[in-house]
């Protein structure tokens, strides 16, 4: 009673990693042939990028398609940024230039690169004295208002990158009443500090002086003019929002801002006196004191952008499942980059044609997956996910009825080291996953043991945030997810969406043997052949239980009121825990029998089974989502406040306590109660699924 492709299946997993079908050159190449310009979204450049990985699916025997969106994309006309030090002195202005390097092999095209600006910006002028505020976060401002008095109120803010995500820099100024922002790159986190200073690309991997960080300041998800829906058919079929409309959602920034180069940033820094910033505020050694102002420096800044309805290409390739083709293991990486992309995203975008050319060959070899696997190659991402939620708003239904997993990868290579986020019923595969791969860089042992000896904690992140394409599918429609990269910090790739991140960083400093690709491509493909091959879903939802215990243990010390009751989901965690052993007992019955049982029988018991463990991520979903960002359907991660970067457990939960240690009244405790209430529900239905009586 097997099915037919269940004895072999093992062995193609295995022929899948030898170096037989794998190939370090073959990766480089695909990289350096979708680097070759600069490729932004909605680009000329751009689209003969999907067309080369288009190309490379359909001859891997991965039949593809384009799915095309209009959307609402941003791009500078016009932006200036004036320095008045003394008013008997005309201001200094500012070139906002990144400059080529010696020996460039990329300078002739260095000029298609988009001017640098920050996506979606407020257009207009600002203009007021400087005032430093750090990282820009709420603690920053907390600091300035309560440790040296300083409001910045009617200020033109400078923060500098590198703590959170870059579209609450600005909201939490505008928050603050500042009137501008300018956010720079300061070369302690990205010029190598007092360790390796006065070094840069191409000599070193950091950032040089003039290397500017690009990047979107919109606070949303997904095309701003179709929240909630797609953006699909041609240009005016579908419901669109006003440019009114747009600013009314709340997600565009109401205030301008620039992104500068490190040596702009610290030229403004110089002008700024006042009271002298805190030891964590300052810079490295050598760089001047920094004052925290207001003033005397005076900055005025202009952003004029221009925001038009563009046309974006998704590619999207289907390996149909021969038993279960309505059951879809998706991957996906995105495309667009803000200039040459080599780290981010084509890294990613490398490894995903490896995968296919890998399982192009498995099937050559009379490999056919059970379930159908999807490779999706996003666009728009670097504006707010475009491409990816368009796609998942669209096919909402079906994906939400038959999506197994979905996993990614953005900056699959950034430097050495692994990193894993995911829903947690997945943290054993991985696991296992990097037990059958060599560690790149060293291949005297597993990738499981570099990785479980780098002293990461935790080994797993979650995936609650934004960031990358992840979010449509864990938010949004409650599918398990996964997404893996080598390196990729700050001080590990320091180019980040500036105009060095080309194929020369990569080979000099990223990835020099392409052995991390390779590594990646191994691991990212072995978890989907296993998730679209096994019979069941290798799926552990006691790591769940354990994982939510720990959350809710975590959730007690951050809640100070002894009125607040947890009961509720502890009792529900206890539920999860016994209908997660439950289930799998299940499968051990099924399993035993097998013997007798007819083969169509046995296997409507396993998919009664493996309906169970997909659907029951769904069920930590609610139709409602979360209070004030309702378009956020989980209830058991989420971004955090000023953060969209970060990630929070129970975020509704987190969130009404914020409020209510605030506030502090019997309302917002009782909300904090109601919240507990929902969490308490989402995790009981999580249970019933796994049973599966009613
Ligand atoms: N990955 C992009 C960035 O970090 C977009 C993130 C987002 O919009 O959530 O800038
Ligand atoms: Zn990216
Ligand atoms: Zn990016």
């Amino acid at each position: 009673t097997s099915s037919p492709t269940t004895p072999k299946s093992s062995n193609y997993h295995t022929l899948f990693l030898s170096t037989s079908l794998s190939s370090n050159v073959s990766i480089s190449n695909h990289l350096q042939a979708l680097t070759h310009s600069p490729h932004i979204a909605s680009s000329e450049a751009n689209s003969q990028a999907a067309n080369y990985v288009l190309k490379v699916f359909t001859s891997s025997n991965v039949p593809s398609h384009m799915a095309s969106y209009h959307v609402l994309l941003s791009y500078p006309l016009s932006r200036s940024l004036l320095l008045t030090t003394t008013p008997q002195e005309p201001p200094f202005s500012f070139s906002l230039k990144q400059e080529p390097y010696k020996g460039d092999p990329y300078a002739a095209v260095s000029g298609e690169v988009v001017p640098t600006f920050h996506a979606y910006a407020k257009s207009g002028t600002a203009e007021g004295p400087v005032v430093y505020v750090n990282y820009g976060r709420v603690e920053d401002y907390l600091s300035l208002r309560k440790k040296m008095g300083v409001n910045v109120s009617g200020c033109v803010v400078l923060a500098r990158y590198g703590k959170i995500f870059r579209g609450d820099i600005v909201k939490n100024a505008y928050d603050e009443g500042a009137v501008g922002v300018v956010v720079y790159s300061d070369r302690k986190d990205y010029g190598g500090g007092d360790d390796d200073g006065g070094r840069w690309f191409p000599d070193s991997k950091w950032l040089p002086p003039s290397g500017v960080q690009v990047g979107s300041v919109y606070q949303g998800t997904g095309d701003p003019s179709t929240p909630g829906w797609a953006s699909s058919g041609g240009d005016g079929e579908c419901e669109r929002l006003t440019k009114e409309e747009v600013e009314k959602e709340g997600d565009v920034p109401l205030i301008p801002s620039l992104p500068v180069s490190g040596a702009d940033g610290e030229k403004i820094l110089r002008s700024i006196g006042g009271p002298v910033a805190e030891h964590d505020w300052q810079g490295s050694k050598d760089a001047p004191t920094y004052r925290v102002g207001p003033g005397p420096g005076i900055l005025n800044l202009t952003f004029k952008g221009q925001e038009n309805i563009a046309s974006i290409q998704n590619v999207i390739g289907v390996i149909e499942g021969a038993e279960e083709p309505d059951r879809y293991v998706i991957l996906g990486n995105h495309r667009d980059a803000w200039t040459f992309g080599a780290v981010d995203p084509n890294s990613g975008t490398a490894a995903l044609l490896e995968i296919a050319q890998r399982f192009g060959k498995l099937q050559k070899q009379g490999w056919k997956p059970r379930r159908t696997i999807i490779l999706c190659n996003w666009d728009a991402e670097e504006y707010g996910l475009i491409g990816s939620t368009e796609w998942v708003e669209e096919n909402r239904e079906l994906l939400a009825s038959r999506a197994v997993a979905y996993l990614n990868s953005d900056c699959a290579v950034g430097g050495a080291g692994f990193n894993a986020m995911a829903t947690p019923q997945l943290d054993e595969l991985i696991k296992k996953a990097t037990q059958q791969v060599t560690d790149p860089d060293n291949s005297s042992q597993s990738l499981y043991e570099a990785w479980t000896s780098s002293g990461t904690s935790p080994l797993i992140g979650r995936l609650g945030g934004g960031g990358s394409d992840y979010k449509p599918f864990v938010q949004h429609v409650g599918i398990p997810s996964i997404d893996l990269a080598f390196g990729g910090d700050t001080a590990d790739y320091p180019v980040y969406h500036s105009l060095y991140d080309d194929f020369i960083w990569m080979q000099k400093f990223g990835d020099p043997m392409f052995h991390r690709h390779v590594a990646a491509a191994s691991v990212w493909g072995l978890v989907a052949l296993w998730l679209a091959d096994e019979e069941f879903l290798p799926f552990d939802y006691q790591s769940y239980a354990k994982e939510l215990q720990l959350n809710v243990k975590n959730l007690e010390d951050e809640i100070s009121n002894k009125d607040i009751n947890l009961s509720p989901i502890l009792k529900s965690i206890k539920e999860l825990e016994k209908a997660a052993i439950k289930i799998n007992d299940q499968r051990k019955e099924i399993e035993a029998s097998k013997g007798w049982r007819t083969w169509k029988e046995y296997q409507m018991k396993v998919r009664d089974v493996n309906d169970r463990l997909m659907m029951a991520e769904r069920a930590f979903t609610d139709r409602d989502g979360l209070l004030g960002m309702t378009w956020h359907k989980h209830l058991i991660y989420g971004p955090t406040k000023n953060n969209d970067y970060g990630s929070q457990s129970f975020p509704g939960i987190g969130d009404a306590v914020r409020v209510a240690k605030n506030l502090q009244t019997a309302e917002s405790w009782h909300r904090v109660q109601h919240e507990v209430w929902r969490v308490s529900r989402v995790i009981k239905h999580a249970s019933l699924v796994l049973i599966g009586q009613l």
